[in-house]
């Protein structure tokens, strides 16, 4: 340790150094208080021992001015003094003496008060250190505080935006947690379903928008969303505010916690109640469309086309053992005539009233059709001759009994039956439309099967 001493006797100043290094110190002798102030201003000593009476600056004197001193580290002072009076001491220590060491010198004396010295200097320093560990930590305790408040600002200004986004987006969208209670709900939400925000806040999204039907569906879906599961989009029926309802494309994703967690979700509703309409309409409108391509637009029955097609049917399933058919082909007879003295709309008229007969009195199962002109067909699965024989009859009795404003209506039938040797659905009907050609020869309105020797020919 380094001691200034200032002392204006030689021989004292020479036996204080003396002493003074025998105790290992590093000594800084000047002879008045004017060395002493000026070289304690050039370096800073921790220990200070000066005598009391000096010419120029008294011992006193250079304690005030160091004392007063702005700088680090605690500076002991030790007054060398003959005087010894209690109102001296008091003034020294009023001026900023720390201790006092009595001249002459005693060396045990001065090896005791430096050892006080040493300790209270020891004190101060560790007093020193704990205060700037202090200062330390509380600038840090300070710019943490000022990250907080920065990021506390960012997290605001980011919620700030969030909630811009979620309230200005154009899709209906709320936030839910695993029960699916809703927690957010934005102005496209409210535009769809008619509630206002403080009416769903913290309420169930089962007493709002989801009917009981999609209740246990939602409720899987919610559960895939807290698993994790992004990218759910399904389609639902709503329940709007005035319980009207509305179809919804859905999409689900996960919200996460600040670790990672899912906590809830969040869904995106798009309206499109419209599309659906649409497609609805659409659907009917392809259905009319479709069945227009199947339809004879005078009569109603099937037309040609649907009518081959199905004979292909029934023609194959026979092929294959699974069930024979029969066919009825009928013509209306001397219907030229008809159409010569009533006119061509009276014979639509006709047309029309034995396309009806037709259905009436067809068996459940069988197709009717328009062949083409004033024939008309009957395809009759699961039927025998014989019984196709029957329907026919009936059918011809029931047009010859149907009553129209012009004169009564008769028409001639061919009835054939399916046979393992034909290879077509065509044969069938050339089989049938001989069979025709016989009735019309017997005279007309009347039934007739080809004889069996005939059959195989006409096929
Ligand atoms: P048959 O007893 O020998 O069958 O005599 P028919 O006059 O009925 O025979 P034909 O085949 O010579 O004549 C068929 C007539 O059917 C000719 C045509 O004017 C009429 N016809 C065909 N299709 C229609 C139609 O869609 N509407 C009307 N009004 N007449 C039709
Ligand atoms: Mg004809
Ligand atoms: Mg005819």
């Amino acid at each position: 340790m380094r001691v200034l001493i200032a002392e204006d006797d030689g021989v004292s100043r020479l036996v204080l150094r003396k002493a003074l290094e025998d105790l290992g110190y590093t000594v800084h002798a000047v002879k008045d208080g004017t060395g002493a102030w000026e070289a304690f201003q050039k370096e800073s000593f921790p220990l200070v021992i000066s005598d009391w009476m000096m010419p120029g600056m008294d011992g006193i004197e250079l304690c005030r001015r160091i004392r007063s001193r702005s700088g680090r580290g605690y500076v002991y002072f030790i007054l060398l003094t003959a005087r010894d009076t209690r109102e001296d001491r008091l003034h020294a220590i009023e001026s900023g003496a720390d201790d006092f060491l009595s001249k002459p010198l005693d060396r045990a004396e001065l090896a005791s008060r430096l050892s006080v010295a040493r300790r209270i200097l020891d004190m101060e320093q560790r007093l020193r250190q704990a205060n700037e560990e202090l200062a330390r930590q509380k600038e840090e305790l300070e710019l943490k505080t000022q990250a907080l408040e920065m990021s506390q600002e960012m997290i605001q200004q980011a919620n700030l935006r969030f909630r811009e986004l979620f309230d200005n987006v154009p899709v209906a969208c709320f936030t839910f947690d695993a029960e699916g209670i809703i927690y957010e709900w934005n102005r496209a939400a409210t535009n769809l379903y008619g509630w206002q925000e403080y009416e769903v806040l913290s309420q169930s999204m089962f007493h709002t928008i989801i009917t009981p039907e999609n209740e246990e569906a939602m409720r899987n879906i919610i559960s895939q969303v807290m698993d994790g599961e992004k990218n759910i989009t399904v389609e639902h029926v709503d329940r709007c505010r005035d319980g009207s309802r509305r179809h919804v494309l859905r999409a689900l994703f996960p919200l996460h916690g600040a670790s990672g967690e899912v906590v809830g979700g969040i869904c995106a509703s798009v309206d499109i109640t419209q599309r659906v309409q649409y497609e609805r309409e659409l659907r009917a409108l392809n259905e009319r469309l479709e069945s227009l391509a199947f339809t004879d637009a005078l009569t109603g029955l099937y037309n040609h086309r649907a009518l081959q097609d199905r004979l292909a049917e029934s023609f194959n399933l026979a092929r294959d053992g699974k069930g024979s058919f029969s066919f009825i082909l009928l013509d209306i007879d001397h219907f030229k005539r008809f159409n010569d003295t009533y006119g061509h709309q009276a014979g639509d008229e006709v047309l029309r009233l034995v396309a009806q007969v037709l259905r009436e009195h067809s068996p459940p199962d069988s197709v009717t059709a328009r062949y083409g002109g004033e024939e008309l067909a009957v395809l009759l699965p699961g039927f025998s001759l014989d019984e196709a024989i029957a329907v026919a009859e009936g059918l011809r009795c029931a047009i010859a009994e149907a009553k129209n404003p012009y004169r009564q209506i008769t028409a001639s039938f061919g009835v054939a039956e399916y046979k393992p040797y034909m290879h077509a659905p065509s044969e069938v009907v050339e089989v049938a439309d001989a069979a025709l050609y016989e009735a019309k020869r017997a005279g007309r309105n009347c039934v007739r099967p080809l004889p069996s020797e005939k059959q195989q020919e006409a096929a």
